[in-house]
């Protein structure tokens, strides 16, 4: 008898040490990882505010905000996006993007997919099922059917957007009750189809909308901006492209290689959607978008949604976002701008959602018309899924 107590005291040990774990640790990494600057309450100039609250719909292309186990239906702390935030900062829409994989030492130049990955890691943290653990396509099922959760959580408030009249829907409902926000999914690199296009379509049917075919390594897809290779688009990338335009999905080009870029926008009419970037006119390096690039996104009525993180911009934050959209709106006109803060991206942006009138504020002082702000606050957003989404 004696003999079987062990392994029981042993195995009760080890589960109150991961519960314990599981309680602390993934809270601490959202806390270090997803900082802001300045902490709310934010002071804004009246003029700012006044238009701020005048705007119509407020809309984000780009937050990391499912990876993390902080509950988005309650406003917390830590971190930079949730429901009650997003309901106070009078947001209409933010894309929910899915980081399914993040190597060790990922870096901008050079980054193999090879390296220890931490969201693996993360997901042990935070006890998502077992099947997270060794499947990148589970991370994206489950990270999709967590927003659809949280939606139902969050009563009739918020609206996932799959479809043109779910937006249409949004947009009434808003201008009812400002109280109403919405969400549509992304996906933040194409490992996570595990080199199957077949789940390109199951991803569809769990209601992602927007696919981005790398992240910080290169993909079975292509070459990513931070990869090894820098290569353009391979065999299985162009099918996925070609089944993604069958579908209707928005293709972002979020962190592609060059290449890449150059080979989607020869192969596809579609409008390109870069969800998070800088630019190479403020800040020349190998995460930010060319002019040339820039030029044809903009012909081609796509949409470029300028981060708010070191490394897409320049220092200090708020200055340096809207000096990338001064940039872009000098070359190619203010129509292709949008906001693509990266929230809850690991990392540091200058305010959280609740500050986004700092932002208007940082236009205005930049010498941007009303309307201007307008647009590049939401509305070109607006258009443009109200044009691309079926
Ligand atoms: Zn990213």
């Amino acid at each position: 008898m004696k003999r079987f107590k062990w392994p029981a005291i042993i195995l009760l040990l080890i589960s109150i040490i991961y519960s314990a774990v599981v309680f602390i640790v993934p809270e601490k990494f959202d806390k270090t990882l997803n900082k802001t600057k300045s902490l709310p309450p934010y002071k804004v100039s009246d003029e700012a505010l006044a238009l701020y609250s005048s705007l119509e719909f407020v809309a984000d292309l780009h937050c990391d905000a499912l990876l993390w186990s902080r509950d988005l239906t309650v406003k917390n702390s830590i971190g930079h996006v949730d429901f009650p935030r997003m309901q106070e900062a009078n947001m209409a829409l933010q894309a929910f993007t899915i980081v399914t994989k993040s190597p060790k030492g990922q870096n901008f130049s050079k980054t193999s997919g090879d390296a220890f990955d931490n969201v693996t890691l993360l997901n042990f943290l935070q006890a998502r099922p077992v099947s997270n653990w060794f499947s990148l396509m589970e991370r994206a099922i489950y990270q999709s059917q967590k927003l659809h959760q949280l939606a139902i959580d969050f009563d009739d408030e918020f609206i996932i957007v799959k479809n043109k009249d779910d937006l249409k829907k949004l947009i009434a409902l808003k201008k009812q009750d400002n109280r109403v926000i919405g969400g549509f999914l992304g996906i933040e690199g194409g490992h996570c189809l595990e080199g199957k296009i077949e789940n390109l379509d199951r991803l569809y049917q769990e209601g992602v909308r927007m696919f981005a075919p790398t992240h910080f390594f290169d993909t079975k897809l292509g070459g990513s901006a931070h990869g090894i290779s820098k290569g353009g688009l391979t065999k299985f990338g162009s099918d996925v492209i070609i089944r993604m335009d069958e579908l209707g999905m928005i293709i972002d080009l979020a962190h592609a290689s060059p290449t890449l870029i150059d080979d989607v926008l020869k192969q596809t009419q579609s409008p390109l959607l870069i969800s998070h970037t800088g630019v190479k006119g403020t800040l020349d390096n190998n995460r930010n978008l060319s002019d040339a690039h820039i030029i044809q996104i903009a012909k081609n009525q796509g949409l470029i949604g300028v981060g708010f993180f070191d490394g897409a911009v320049t220092k200090p934050l708020t200055k340096g976002i809207v000096e990338a959209m001064k940039h872009i709106k000098s070359i190619a006109g203010v129509e292709c701008i949008a906001l693509g803060s990266d929230y809850d991206g690991s990392a540091t942006v200058p305010f959280d959602v609740t500050g986004l009138p700092l932002l208007v504020e940082e236009l205005l002082n930049q010498g941007f018309e009303e309307a201007e702000i307008r647009a590049i606050m939401g509305e070109n957003v607006k258009q443009f899924m109200l044009k691309n989404l079926r």
